[in-house]
């Protein structure tokens, strides 16, 4: 195992991967921009390094400094938490080249899977389903284009096969908004990734979404952790996530997670990592592999009783996985909501000084935070500042769980969405579980008309 690792982040995950590290005797490196230099966890960490000014592109993406800063540290490898370089291949080939270990999968996974179209092709080949519609890149021609769409089906998305983040897409309706649409998404793709690439889907309707969690080990050994379903979204960002998804039974779950692990093996996966799905009419549609830890892999440790991070840390260090498929038994169901410091209903977001706060308590209940009394959240960064975690012996009782926890958990200071967490807990679609990934958006819309 590592004597002493850099965690390449910020927030709440640095704090999260820090965690671990403890548990593990190894010592952590923490990485701060100006705008962290106060935060507890890097005055918790074994040491800790300035990377630069707020700004992240001057900080936590910047890979000489993260470089230098594992240099000057020695540390013997890199954790990148998720969000900022956590998918950038180069960084990871960066990191490796310069001697360290990077904790995740080899660059040229990161890069297959950061192509949509090759993770699709890469995926096909598993036997993993996928979302049908073009074969990979759109061709130049727009008479060649129109005819695919007729074959794929309207409605029908184009994406860049360089997105992310929910953005690069168009869904189109009808073929006479077709070209245009192409045309648009095609410089957008161009101007905001570099890659004016394009392919095309069918649009599924009434989708959720659903994610299988692996563990890989240098060795060939996957495992599949069950699943999650993040249906629970506005403007693509997950706001609550539940395992088990509702309603999947034992079957379904083996096979998909199943298909998943011959994925893993094809590619020469290494490390943590999510496959996501679109999941309609019983059927999963493949739709992008997370390279990476995820924000909610937490509701996964809860009822597989599996460290995630930990085990992305003995797999960095070469240890063969510590579990068999056999041994892998999902108990209960979890649910976590993600507390943002935002307006509740028009998003907006709330940064500022956390004057006081409280955080909920009491068996099975988990809030993983870097945050305190006296904090100031600062405004250059992504707005979550705690995730709020229950775990129950059924569905029902984590709901329960969870509403309970969501009135004990407060902040003063800044705002928080947890009274739209609280409304979602009383909806009787949420309550009934299943529901498609507009179900969010159009509940918030409702609610404005009236
Ligand atoms: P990104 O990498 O930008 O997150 P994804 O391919 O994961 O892009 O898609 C993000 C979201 O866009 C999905 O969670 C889903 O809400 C929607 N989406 C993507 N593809 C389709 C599709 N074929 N049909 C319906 N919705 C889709």
């Amino acid at each position: 195992m590592f004597e002493k690792i850099l965690i390449a982040n910020r927030g709440e995950i640095a704090l999260r991967v820090q965690r671990a590290c403890r548990e593990l005797g190894i010592k952590s490196v923490v990485v701060f921009s100006e705008a962290d230099r106060e935060a507890k966890y890097v005055k918790l960490a074994d040491e800790a390094v300035c990377i630069g000014p707020a700004r992240s592109a001057q900080s936590y993406l910047n890979i000489p400094s993260l470089i230098a800063a594992c240099e000057i540290t020695n540390a013997q490898a890199v954790h990148p938490g998720f969000g900022f370089l956590s998918e950038n291949a180069e960084f990871a080939r960066r990191v490796e080249e310069s001697g360290f270990v990077f904790i995740g999968p080899r660059p040229d996974a990161i890069a297959t899977m950061g192509d949509k179209v090759k993770a699709k092709e890469a995926m096909i080949k598993a036997g993993v389903p996928v979302v049908p519609g073009s074969d990979g890149e759109l061709p130049e021609n727009d008479d060649e284009v129109i005819e695919i769409a007729r074959k794929v089906g309207y409605p029908v998305i184009i994406k860049a096969v360089a997105g992310g983040g929910g953005r690069g897409m168009r869904v189109v309706h009808e073929e006479s908004e077709l070209i245009n649409a192409l045309q648009i998404t095609r410089s957008e793709a161009k101007a905001g990734f570099g890659n004016p690439a394009v392919y095309m889907e069918r649009y599924l309707t009434k989708p959720r979404h659903i994610e299988i969690q692996i563990l890989a080990d240098e060795y060939g050994n996957v495992i599949y952790l069950g699943e999650r379903d993040c249906s629970m979204q506005r403007r693509h960002q997950k706001v609550i996530e539940e395992a088990p998804a509702p309603g999947i039974t034992e079957e379904e779950r083996r096979k998909i997670g199943e298909a998943c692990v011959a994925a893993c093996k094809l590619i020469r996966y290494r490390g943590a990592g999510t496959f996501e799905f679109l999941y309609e009419n019983g059927e999963f549609f493949f739709i992008e592999m997370n390279t990476r830890v995820q924000v909610e892999h937490t509701i996964t440790e809860m009822i597989t009783g599996i460290d995630i991070v930990k085990e992305q840390l003995y797999i960095a260090s070469g240890e063969k996985l510590r579990y068999t498929q056999d041994q892998v038994n999902l108990k209960g169901h979890a649910i976590q909501c993600r507390i943002n410091a935002e307006d509740p209903f028009t998003f907006i977001p709330s940064p500022g000084k956390i004057e006081a706060c409280h955080f909920a308590g009491g068996y099975g209940v988990r809030l993983d935070s870097h945050v305190y009394a006296g904090y100031t959240v600062p405004p250059y960064y992504d707005s979550m500042i705690a995730k709020l975690i229950v775990h129950g012996e059924d569905r029902e009782t984590a709901i329960r769980k969870m509403l309970g926890a969501l009135k004990e958990t407060s902040f003063v200071g800044v705002k928080t969405n947890i009274p739209l967490h609280e409304e979602m807990l009383h909806e009787n679609g949420f309550i009934r579980g299943g529901e498609s990934i507009h179900y969010l958006e159009n509940y918030l819309k409702n609610k404005k008309s009236k």
